[in-house]
């Protein structure tokens, strides 16, 4: 038995799994059938009879039923649920981490940060679920009471992308559980034992609370067409999707076009301003990691470094030795920091990337494709640093993969101009040891990100804030602070236990 089976198998998940879970049901579903390959050498992992759109409806009926009941659990009740998750977590956290190792050649640390990250949601929703707080507002009228509660929404739909393959999931669910909603998750279909390993989690949790109904939780493996689905789904009131600025905009607008609510999770093009009075060896560690942590396939990968003229030639020098000393390879074995890329597309849109690059005048260092003390049929590569022109058409857009675009700046004001001068506005940093410019990036005239940070990298988030971006990264809040309102319907209450009737306004309107 493979490492994988033997996961999959103390999950709980099934000998041949089936595309589609409700509760503890699983079918398959009526698409084609989808083979699962490893990023890591392109072994086999599964097949799978996918879901198609027509697969929808039913998961949606189920998630209904599940609503009519939980919306009326008390909050906190709805929190023991989740406690119950994060324990179960806890216990197959390795067996997850496995699995995200295989499906999405994270190397293992990474693979079982992600997995924390789940773990730590669910702490972060347990606690939400007794602060799920209204308002209670002056009324402008004696004996009214003014004041706002929040309901839950209904059935979300949770849309993934491949290179979180479990935690964006949790950030979503854990909340919208103890906001009171079910939750239908449609992952990539590059990583679907993801899902059916923590659908199976919650499978074992349900099958300790027999009174939880079973559609709290559904997956549906499938591709575009079930997220077209999913968003054009009137009985859908949130869809929160999490992928490329392209696949976000498509559903954004068919989640518009119904007036309904959508959290767009989308592309970045991160980066990190490097001052004179920087922390070097602070800045290198941070950089390195950004750059290449996840094989530089993280939504808030660092993919811009804009270094300031004078100390831009040693930092350049010392992140290409770093580079040309990385342990690249097998994700599973200990000691490695590179994993794969994803697939041979990935591969292919880096170097088409890198060539571009160099026709528009940048100068390349390292981006190749290793064949040598690595797993044939995986796609590893050499992390590359690109000096160019911040003007660059290729700069502008995001490159999934470990490509590290370096820029010059000399004065503070042009540095943050051409930080924000791309259509991303995701995660953002600036590496100084001078309070004015600190400050001054993180102020109303500093980076235009969702994420900004002094001395710490772009990637790496905690889930205790809100995580999301602006502008093409679709400006969505998940995770922590107050995203968990997004999963809920506010009403406005106003009481009167007077035995007038003023109106507001002081209206008079005499019968
Ligand atoms: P992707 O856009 O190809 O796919 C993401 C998900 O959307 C998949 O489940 C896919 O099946 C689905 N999908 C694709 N096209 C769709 C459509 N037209 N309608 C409905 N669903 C559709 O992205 P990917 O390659 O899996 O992931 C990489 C991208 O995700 C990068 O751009 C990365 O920056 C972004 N990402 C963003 C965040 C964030 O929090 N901002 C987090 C992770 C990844």
């Amino acid at each position: 038995m493979s490492t994988v089976q033997q996961a999959l198998a103390r999950l709980g998940v099934l000998e041949h799994p089936e595309s589609i879970v409700v509760g503890g049901q699983s079918y398959p579903g009526s698409g084609q059938t989808h083979k699962v390959r490893s990023p890591i050498d392109g072994s086999p992992l599964a097949s799978l009879q996918l879901a198609a759109a027509a697969d929808l409806e039913t998961v949606v009926d189920a998630a209904h039923t599940a609503y009519q009941i939980w919306r009326s659990v008390p909050a906190p009740h709805r929190g023991e649920f989740v406690r119950q998750v994060g324990d179960r977590l806890r216990f197959h956290k390795s067996d997850l981490a496995t699995l995200v190792t295989w499906e999405a050649g994270k190397i293992t640390q990474e693979a079982l940060g992600e997995v924390q990250e789940m773990i730590d949601i669910c702490d972060f929703a347990v606690g939400q679920s007794r602060q799920l707080y209204g308002r209670t507002i002056a009324s402008e009228r004696p004996q009214h009471r003014l004041a706002e509660q929040y309901h839950p929404l209904g059935p979300i739909g949770v849309i993934s992308a491949f290179n979180f393959p479990v935690a964006v999931w949790a950030w979503n669910a854990m909340l919208a559980w103890v906001c009171g909603d079910p939750v239908i998750w449609k992952p990539s279909e590059k990583t679907p034992l993801c899902a059916l390993g923590c659908q199976a989690v919650v499978q074992q949790v349900l099958k300790d609370n027999p009174d939880v109904p079973a559609g709290l939780s559904s997956v549906l493996v499938g591709q575009a067409d079930v997220g077209q689905a999913i968003a054009a789904s009137p009985r859908l009131p949130l869809v929160s999707a999490t992928g490329s600025t392209a696949m976000g905009r498509a559903v954004g607008q068919a989640v518009a076009a119904r007036l309904g609510r959508s959290l767009l999770e989308l592309g970045g093009n991160n980066a990190i301003i490097v001052t004179p009075s920087a922390d070097s060896e602070l800045a290198l560690r941070a950089i390195v990691f950004s750059a290449v942590g996840t094989c530089g396939q993280r939504c808030t990968s660092l993919r811009r470094l804009i270094v300031h003229d004078r100390v831009a030639d040693s930092l350049i020098q010392r992140i290409k030795a770093v580079y040309s000393d990385l342990p690249i390879g097998n994700p599973c074995h200990d000691g490695m920091l590179l994993g794969p890329l994803i697939d041979e597309p990935a591969f292919a849109a880096m170097q088409a990337a890198l060539a571009e690059a160099r026709e528009q005048g940048g100068t390349v260092f390292g981006g190749e494709r290793l064949l040598q003390g690595v797993p044939e049929n995986g796609f590893y590569v050499k992390p590359a640093v690109v000096e160019i022109d911040p003007d660059a058409a290729v700069v502008q857009r995001e490159t999934f993969a470990p490509i590290l675009y370096v820029m010059r700046y000399d004065d503070l004001d042009d540095a943050i101009a051409m930080h924000n001068n791309v259509p991303q506005g995701l995660a953002s940093a600036i590496f100084t040891n001078d309070v004015r410019e600190a400050e001054t990036f993180c102020s109303a005239a500093g980076s235009d990100c969702g994420i900004v940070n002094v001395n710490i990298g772009t990637s790496g988030a905690e889930i205790g804030g809100a995580f999301g971006g602006e502008k093409d990264t679709g400006g969505g809040r998940e995770s922590g602070s107050d995203a968990w309102k997004v999963y809920m319907r506010r009403a406005t209450n106003t009481i009167n236990y007077s035995s007038e009737l003023p109106l507001a306004q002081g209206i008079q309107f005499d019968l």
